[in-house]
């Protein structure tokens, strides 16, 4: 297993084999000794590339290495995703990778009841995976608290800016505390993804894949 080369945890590389994956895809090749050295970051990847795998483990060291005393669990990791399917695969990839970490995290969108979804913020939550339109929603019932964040990652930033979502982006963002990490993730560059990206990223690593 070649993924502990790059610099994850023994408990990573744990959950990695036992997802049965042996070697990295390039995307996480790069992306992994990337995030772990803490830059921001832009990467160009389409599903299928094995991106989600390529922000989630090292978001997962970050936060593991970095623990808070006691038993607080503020949202220390924001992932935001164009729809509901995404959102809850990311969220099936956190709870896989995570599975030796003591992190929790739980995954919210809209068209479906905030009952059980208020139930799990107020258990307490490491990482947070959402879309946009419940996030503020949530918020606005004053059901999350985003000031803690150390580390927000935009997935398939393209589609959400095709969705409409970036007003609700940018009131996301003005929710974090300014000293942030950021991950972009986008299959496409556009006009209006390198002007998020410019406003959003502090001298990011750039990915192609
Ligand atoms: P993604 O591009 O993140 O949607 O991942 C695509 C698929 O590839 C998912 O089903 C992952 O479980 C799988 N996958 C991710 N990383 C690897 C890897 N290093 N080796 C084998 N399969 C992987």
């Amino acid at each position: 297993n070649t993924f502990d080369k790059l610099g994850l945890s023994a408990e990573l590389v744990r959950a990695v084999a036992e997802q049965g994956y042996s070697t990295p895809t390039p995307i996480q090749s790069q992306a992994i000794p990337a995030v772990l050295a803490g830059g921001d970051l832009l990467a160009a990847a389409q599903t299928g590339t094995g991106k989600t795998a390529g922000f989630t483990l090292p978001l997962l060291q970050q936060l593991s290495a970095r623990r808070l005393s006691g038993r607080r669990h503020p949202i220390r990791a924001l992932i935001l995703a164009p729809t509901r399917e995404l959102a809850a695969q990311i969220g099936d990839s956190v709870t896989a990778y995570g599975r030796h970490l003591p992190l929790k995290s739980a995954v919210i969108f809209g068209g479906v009841s905030c009952v059980p979804q208020k139930a799990a913020l107020r258990q307490g939550v490491d990482i947070l995976i959402a879309t946009p339109g419940r996030l503020l929603d949530l918020h606005n019932q004053q059901c999350l608290d985003l000031r803690q964040v150390e580390i927000l990652v935009l997935d398939e930033a393209d589609r959400m800016l095709d969705m409409g979502f970036i007003h609700d982006i940018r009131r996301v963002l003005a929710l974090l505390p300014a000293s942030r990490q950021n991950l972009l993730f986008s299959a496409t560059f556009s006009d209006d993804i390198r002007r998020l990206a410019d406003g959003l990223l502090n001298r990011p690593t750039v990915i192609e894949v």
